[in-house]
């Protein structure tokens, strides 16, 4: 199988036991994008249509795992098994789904959801680096990472739910929220 040729829709693909799996439409990672992020793009994704984490974790035959990774829930740890059945399904390499995981050593913090606005109106993704436990502000804008909307202080949902890119309660885009960041 060629590594580089993805299937823009759902296609059948054969594995090296000749298992018969379904294979998910590529998404593009963004860079430092969270797999709690990733997931919920490559579920809306309209090729692959998949309603909820738990749909995903069916087809992947994770189970309950894929929907805690959403919650950026990361304990235990993902094996080295559990990343392959994914990325087997979506194309992506295993070593690109560590980038988008905890580096090893690194203590998350899974809530509050954390964001930098001027990041997100560079790349509209969830960073991982935000949830590492120490991390209060961006270190490439130095500004102080969010936990609420500017305007409501409504928290924010769990990255994989970030379909709009607005506040889910007054709808502030979370590209404007960069004007109330504190500076560092
Ligand atoms: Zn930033
Ligand atoms: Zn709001």
């Amino acid at each position: 199988m060629a590594e580089n040729t993805f299937p823009q829709k759902t296609e059948i693909a054969i594995n090296e036991d000749y298992d018969i799996l379904p294979r998910l439409g590529y998404v593009e990672p963004y860079p430092n994008e969270s797999i709690s992020h990733y997931m919920g793009r490559l579920r809306r994704f309209k090729a692959n249509s998949l309603p909820s984490g738990y749909s995903l974790g069916k087809i992947t035959g994770l189970g309950a795992i894929t929907t805690r990774w959403e919650k950026l829930y990361f304990n235990p740890f993902p094996s080295l098994e559990e990343l392959k059945a994914l990325s087997n399904l979506i194309g992506v390499e295993v070593e690109r789904l560590y980038e988008m995981l905890p580096s090893k050593g690194v203590t998350m913090k899974p809530r509050p959801i954390r964001l930098c606005g001027a990041c997100y109106a560079e790349a509209p993704c969830h960073c991982i680096e935000w949830q590492f436990k120490e991390k209060m502000k961006c270190d490439r804008h130095q500004l102080g990472l969010l936990t609420k909307c500017t305007n409501c202080e409504t928290p924010f949902p769990i990255p994989a739910d970030w379909e709009l890119g607005v506040c889910t309660h007054c709808s502030l885009p979370f590209a404007k929220m960069v004007k109330r960041q504190k500076r560092y």
